[in-house]
């Protein structure tokens, strides 16, 4: 089986039922949301995300919730050690994002691992790891933290799937830790999909192909 699907829009009035009907229009079985605006942290109460009608339509339709895919916005900076509050602020949001992410019943959430500031990777990758094991150690629920794969813009970490690899040594919950492969972005960083067989091959060898939960498919301007 194949599960497949888009980023569809999670807005009011209808919130995660207007998600779902969005994707079913597709003809998808698979979805991906913001519980709000990607470039803040505004978020409205869960309760009024119409969870109960989305379940309903989601098991009517065949979709296992397991399949929706949750963004965390791009605000959190896990890896900010120049701007500690920063740092601080993205895990006290990403703590209260794996608890709406829990209500809506997914177990997915894909974050960016976060940008080092001229801190060097290194220190980037500690204040990474260190964060995910604050809000990690707290909590029970069952949700993978996909972190993705970046193009290495300015100092962004995740470059390669070895950056990536050191963040989860470091993590105490090592099963709450997976990967979203973003196409777009490992071929701006330098990763030749024109062999993606060979691609794979290093993704299992440093990362274990069982980590990899979600492929963002998508183009490149470059
Ligand atoms: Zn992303």
């Amino acid at each position: 089986m194949i599960w497949i699907g888009s980023h569809v829009s999670m807005k009011a009035p209808d919130y995660l039922l207007g998600a779902v009907k969005e994707s079913i229009g597709y003809g998808s079985n698979a979805f991906m949301i913001y519980t709000g605006p990607p470039q803040n942290s505004r978020r409205v109460d869960v309760d009024r995300f119409r969870l109960e009608e989305a379940a309903q339509l989601m098991q009517e339709s065949g979709i296992d919730p397991e399949r929706i895919i949750v963004h965390a916005p791009y605000i959190i900076n896990l890896a900010n050690s120049l701007k500690p509050e920063t740092a601080d602020f993205g895990a006290e949001f990403l703590q209260e994002e794996l608890r709406r992410v829990t209500q809506i019943g997914a177990s997915t959430l894909v974050l960016h691992p976060g940008s080092h500031i001229k801190a060097g990777a290194d220190v980037g990758i500690r204040w990474i790891a260190d964060r995910l094991n604050r809000v990690l150690d707290a909590d029970d629920s069952n949700v993978v933290i996909a972190l993705e794969t970046m193009a290495g813009k300015g100092t962004e970490i995740g470059r390669n799937f070895e950056e990536l690899q050191a963040i989860r040594e470091l993590v105490n919950k090592k099963d709450r830790i997976g990967v979203c492969l973003d196409t777009c972005h490992i071929h701006d960083a330098g990763y030749d999909l024109t062999e993606f067989e060979t691609v794979l091959d290093e993704f299992d060898r440093i990362l274990g192909l069982d980590s990899l939960k979600v492929i963002h498919v998508n183009d490149s301007k470059n």
